[in-house]
């Protein structure tokens, strides 16, 4: 009976490994494909002020919208991107789209808020990110002082004497520099110091929670303090619930972002909901819970 199951099992490994290569050979070849064809969307999160309820600045994340295979996540298709050198003209992509769109939206009378952008390990490795970057921001005629770079702490901890000459030359272009899913990576803190950085990202594993679990909510609220330190404003991400939001901006959180305020949305939903973000700002109950 034991042999039985052993073989059962290893039937059922089997089968396992077979689906995950063949989605993998399909994602792969249509991924190819979705770049030429522009299969590519750039959906936009509101980053709001936990102060006053503005709409302060929106990140940019990017979805595939496949002909053959339906709106496809970036969890799903960016780590294989990554894999076969896709990853870099996807950024570039979602770099160009999000400047392009945003000044349209400036134009348009909309507040010039932040516009943030995700960059990967590779495309920051890169020697051409400076390029593509001064090219972004020349074509689109957006001021460098409205673009934010989001970078992990897995980017920042490669090559340090390398990061820290892309970061200040970055930073002599004018743009803005965040740290991304802060506290996820295995890494020091001296990097903090070292870099000339402006905005740090609380991951939301740890907000998910810090209403019931004092370890996450210590966490937190060292982190804003440290940041505060350092000179960082601190944004908060996943904020789902109104008992968050208030322990976050009792405790001084500068800016949050999450499904509380608004999932991320297709440009055409964009405007509108911006207008809300002014809306909400001046109702009274959204007046902080503790006045700062
Ligand atoms: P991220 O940069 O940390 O982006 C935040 C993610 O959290 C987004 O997932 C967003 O939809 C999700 N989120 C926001 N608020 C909430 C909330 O209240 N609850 C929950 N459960 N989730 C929330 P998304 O769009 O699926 O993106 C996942 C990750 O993929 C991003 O994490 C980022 O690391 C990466 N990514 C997205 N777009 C790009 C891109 O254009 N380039 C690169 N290199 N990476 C990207
Ligand atoms: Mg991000
Ligand atoms: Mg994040
Ligand atoms: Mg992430």
């Amino acid at each position: 009976q034991a042999k039985e199951q052993g073989r059962n099992g290893y039937q059922i490994y089997d089968e396992s490994m077979n689906a995950k290569a063949l989605e993998r050979i399909i994602l792969e070849s249509q991924l190819h494909k979705a770049l030429k064809e522009e299969e590519f969307e750039v959906y936009y999160q509101p980053q709001v002020s936990c102060r006053t309820g503005e709409v302060v600045g929106i990140e940019a994340l990017v979805r595939w919208n496949s002909k053959e295979l339906g709106v496809v996540e970036p969890g799903r298709f960016l780590p294989l991107a990554e894999e076969i050198g896709l990853v870099i003209q996807i950024d570039q992509w979602v770099m160009k789209e999000a400047c392009r769109q945003h000044k349209l939206w400036i134009d348009q009378g909309l507040p010039p808020v932040t516009i943030a952008v995700n960059i990967s390990g590779q495309q920051f490795l890169k020697n051409e990110l400076l390029d593509t970057v001064t090219a972004v921001l020349q074509r689109s005629g957006l001021d460098p002082g409205l673009l934010e770079l989001e970078l992990t702490e897995g980017v920042l901890m490669a090559h340090t004497e390398r990061t820290v000459k892309t970061l200040q030359a970055l930073k002599g272009m004018g743009v803005r520099l965040a740290i991304d899913d802060f506290g996820t990576g295995f890494s020091s803190l001296s990097y903090l110091k070292r870099f000339p950085l402006d905005v740090l990202k609380i991951d939301r594993t740890f907000i998910n929670d810090i209403t019931n679990d004092p370890d996450d909510a210590a966490i937190t609220l060292a982190t804003i303090e440290m940041a505060h330190t350092l000179k960082l404003q601190v944004i908060a991400e996943g904020v789902e619930t109104q008992a968050q939001l208030e322990f976050l901006t009792r405790n001084r959180c500068d800016m949050y972002q999450g499904y509380l305020f608004s999932k991320p949305m297709r440009p055409e939903e964009y405007p509108r909901l911006f207008a809300a973000g002014h809306a909400a700002a001046a109702a009274p109950d959204h007046a902080p819970a503790a006045p700062l």
